[in-house]
């Protein structure tokens, strides 16, 4: 059983505390809070104990009459693995803590690939992380998740010669209320090429990829406009079969008549996922087209959820708990992944 701790519980931690509590190889240890908001009020609902992430801070939660576990050193000191949370950057100066307590560490996108050992995705290198002296583990951001699902199978299979990819951009999550644009369409960044082709690089070294921004007054989803210039020349059915072996991909099919990414949320709320997530790369079937050797496919990215397979995964293996088939099948039964 893999004690894991989750420090800072908000738009990933809590989805990242709820998969790792669906998971029977794993325990959760507790979640760490800086402060007892609504996010903390929920989690104490669950039953999950509540740890004070900032120790000057645990009277708060006493005052608001909220029962801490402890303080997040002693989340830290009984976990074999915390999954860092926090906001962009803060991860670096918590690494500290966890190597203290000699507690191994998963960071989120947000963080430098030079702040871990490895950067991570469960489809592309998931061993990448399971030699012994990999402690610090970076799973990457939504988007580089995405566009490594996609590359992985179509370098293995197809070879790829160049890829140039168009990130139409959500401008924030749904409950965040300072994000923006709200009446505007925004180069983001405007230098060509983005930050986001270079983070690809960190689990594809060699893959010659160019990528550009755009950020959009929408919260829902990210789409990809993807245009991959392959090694061979394979026809357009035979592209759609390779993809839709993929149980992290999802190939939305003409005839649901889903027009958006609104509807795409509607569809997975309608069939129960929890806070309507959708863990897959959601890629248009119809857009997926071959000329020449050139593939062009549109993909829709769940920014809040398409991670959290990656972090249960990636906690197996920095734990070596388990080899990447076995974690990733499980991972995905026990989530319901695979849509
Ligand atoms: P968030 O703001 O929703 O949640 C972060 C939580 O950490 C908040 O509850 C905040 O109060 C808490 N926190 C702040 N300082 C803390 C500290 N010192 N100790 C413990 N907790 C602290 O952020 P998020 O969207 O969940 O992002 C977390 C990480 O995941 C970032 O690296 C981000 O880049 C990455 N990420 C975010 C998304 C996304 O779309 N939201 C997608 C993939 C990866």
């Amino acid at each position: 059983m893999i004690k894991v701790g989750v420090n800072g519980y908000g738009t990933i931690g809590k989805r990242v505390a709820d998969a790792v509590r669906a998971q029977p190889d794993m325990k959760l240890v507790g979640v760490a809070k800086t402060r007892p908001n609504y996010e903390a009020e929920a989690a104490v609902r669950k039953g999950y104990p509540l740890y004070a992430a900032i120790p000057d801070k645990s009277d708060a939660f006493r005052q608001a009459g909220i029962d801490l576990a402890g303080e997040v050193d002693d989340l830290v000191l009984q976990s074999d693995v915390v999954v860092d949370c926090t906001p962009s950057g803060i991860g670096e100066k918590n690494r500290e803590l966890y190597d203290r307590y000699d507690t191994r560490a998963l960071f989120q996108g947000g963080e430098d690939a030079d702040v871990v050992d490895a950067s991570f995705n469960a489809r592309a290198n998931y061993d990448n992380a399971r030699p012994d002296d990999v402690r610090f583990v970076r799973v990457v951001s939504c988007n580089t998740t995405g566009l490594s699902r996609l590359m992985a199978p179509l370098q293995e299979t197809f070879g790829v010669e160049k890829a140039r990819v168009t990130l139409i951009r959500r401008g924030g999550d749904p409950a965040d209320a300072t994000r923006g644009p709200i009446n505007d369409i925004l180069p983001d960044p405007v230098t060509v090429p983005s930050h986001h082709g270079p983070d690809v690089n960190t689990i594809f070294p060699d893959l010659d990829i160019d990528t550009v921004g755009v950020k959009v007054p929408a919260t829902l989803m990210h789409l990809h406009s993807v245009n991959v210039t392959l090694e061979s020349e394979p026809t357009t059915e035979e592209v759609r079969e390779l993809l839709s072996d993929e149980s992290r991909l999802f190939l939305v099919p003409g005839v649901a008549g889903i027009d958006g990414t609104g509807q795409l949320k509607e569809f997975a709320m309608d069939t129960g996922r929890p806070r309507g997530d959708l863990w897959e790369n959601c890629i248009w079937g119809e857009s997926i087209s071959m000329e020449g050797d050139d593939l062009y496919l549109f993909q829709s990215i769940h920014q809040e959820s398409d991670v959290i397979p990656e972090n249960v995964d990636a906690i197996r293996a920095v734990m070596d708990a388990a080899d990447q088939r076995e974690s990733m099948e499980r991972t995905d039964d026990n989530l319901g992944v695979g849509l």
